[in-house]
């Protein structure tokens, strides 16, 4: 049996409740990183396109159909998209899956549930939250009051489709507002099914727009119109840089921005688990092929447990080697493209020059030769300046540095231009505190990776950004607050 249906794949935009070809008939088309042969093609949405969807966003945000709900009644329609797409996990895990040739696994079991588990959070939190009153004087009352902003433009990224589309469309939805939203070349598909989905479950038309396309071309006229209020991102710092400047070139519209990301990992002498912390590191830089923005991609060990950590780290690394990704079984699959695997593939080259040595695990595997996919890749003796150490690589290479006290710890974990995520391993409760608070970083682990839920605010500082995604500060990205201020 086929993995999916090829002609059964919506590939047109999304705009106004209806599938919608581009008005110059253009599409665009990409290869399978698996197989090399071309990939369904899928609607390349112009400047004029985007405008049509803006202007159905604009209208639908107009008419109150939307907007003008309680929030008790817009809670409702996404609790049902939520169990949509429950009923399709299996469809738009495959679609995740054909196009950015990441494990099945990956979206079936993790990816899509997260993004569904994201859905009902926002839903369930969004009538919870209080606006505020000022302090009652005797002749004075105020109110503090959110409002949405309107139409809002989202950009995302390929390397998790549905997990960061639903972090943005579904807190700007609750919160009132209508939008339009660029998916990454690489991954339309699941976001344009799920947009047809949130229709079903009663998002009037309008309120939800996919304009496929180019990010120089549809993601530029979107972050550069005139009507968009509020325009949020994930990608990288280099186009996040963009963002900034249309919204300073347009309407001076609201930003929010998640970029890339360096994260240090710092594992000291004081950590009596090793192991554990040897397994944590690999399962998050060599997951999904390192394609995700807060994986830790720099090690920091003690000089003093350094061997013992790479001996466990080198073993932990053996159990991501890439396979086919359509095998339930294996999960790692490809990367994305064979650009992306070419970028990944020269970083390994300039690491062979910068490092003393570098290990990489080696064994069978069920891909075809022409599969595009990255064993992991561990490089060690480095300095911390070194382009592997410093780069955001977004591939399955690590880069392991040395330290002897934790204030050079602290200064080289935080000699990156970013800062996304970090974390420290240690069981001295002190160091713990002390690093933690120290690490230039949105979100810091202790003794874990990855384990915060839908309740922690998500974004990064320096070149990773501005703004949180998840938990209920994510509401304050997609509301203007308004003073209304009221004489007795
Ligand atoms: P990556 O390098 O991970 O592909 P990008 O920042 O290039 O990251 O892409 C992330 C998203 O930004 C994609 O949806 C892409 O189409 C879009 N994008 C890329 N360049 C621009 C741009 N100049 N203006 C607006 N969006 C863009």
């Amino acid at each position: 049996m086929n993995f999916i249906n090829e002609n059964a794949i919506e590939t047109r935009a999304f705009i106004n409740g209806s599938y919608t070809k581009s008005r110059s008939g253009r599409t665009m088309h990409k290869r399978s990183s698996l197989t090399g042969q071309p990939l369904a093609a899928v609607t390349m949405c112009g400047e004029e396109d985007v405008n049509d969807a803006v202007q159905a966003a604009l209208c639908a945000f107009q008419s109150g159909i939307w907007s003008g709900k309680t929030l008790a009644e817009r809670r409702a329609v996404i609790l049902r998209l939520a169990d949509l797409m429950e009923m399709h996990r299996d469809e738009l895990a495959r679609l995740d899956t054909y196009e950015t040739c990441r494990a099945y696994q990956n979206y079936y079991y993790d990816s899509i549930p997260k993004a569904i588990e994201a859905v009902r959070y926002f839903a369930e939190a969004a009538d919870k939250i209080y606006d505020m009153a000022i302090p009652p004087q005797k002749h004075q009352f105020g109110m503090i009051c959110r409002k949405p902003i309107g139409v809002v433009g989202i950009i995302t990224p390929w390397n998790d489709p549905m997990v960061v589309g639903c972090w943005k469309a579904i807190p700007a939805l609750l919160m009132g507002n209508t939008i339009v939203v660029k998916p990454a070349e690489q991954s339309s598909f699941s976001m344009i099914r799920t947009a047809a989905l949130a229709k079903e479950a009663g998002v009037p038309d309008g309120v939800w727009n996919v304009v496929p396309g180019h990010g120089e071309e549809a993601g530029r006229a979107l972050a550069l119109h005139e009507d968009v209020r509020g325009i949020f991102f994930t990608g990288s710092s280099a186009t996040g840089k963009q963002i900034i400047q249309y919204a300073g070139q347009s309407n001076m519209k609201k930003v929010g921005l998640e970029c890339g990301g360096k994260s240090p990992y710092i594992v000291t002498r004081h950590c009596n688990h090793i192991q554990k912390a040897a397994e944590t590191l690999a399962a998050n830089i060599f997951y999904n092929q390192g394609q995700i923005c807060s994986a830790p991609s720099r090690v920091l060990v003690d000089r003093l447990v350094r061997d013992e950590f790479l001996e466990h780290l080198f073993i932990a690394s053996k159990a991501y080697l890439p396979g086919h990704p359509y095998h339930i079984e294996n999960k790692v699959g490809c990367v994305v493209s064979a650009e992306q695997y070419a970028k990944v593939m020269q970083y390994i080259e300039t690491g062979k020059q910068e490092a003393g040595g570098w290990y990489s695990p080696e064994g069978e595997s069920d891909l075809p030769e022409e599969a595009k996919a990255v064993r992991p890749v561990i490089f060690y003796d480095l300095n911390p300046s070194a382009c592997v150490a410093q780069e955001e690589i977004f591939g399955p290479v690590l880069a392991v540095l040395e330290y002897q006290t934790a204030d050079e710890a602290v200064t080289i974990a935080n000699d990156t231009p970013y800062g996304l995520a970090g974390a420290v391993w240690t069981d001295d409760l002190s160091e713990a505190y002390d690093i933690a608070g120290r690490i230039e970083a949105g979100l810091v682990h202790i003794n874990s990776y990855g384990e915060d839920n839908n309740s922690f605010p998500f974004g990064g500082v320096k070149q990773s950004g501005w703004g949180k995604d998840k938990s209920v500060y994510a509401f304050d990205e997609y509301t203007n607050l308004k003073s209304i201020c009221v004489h007795i």
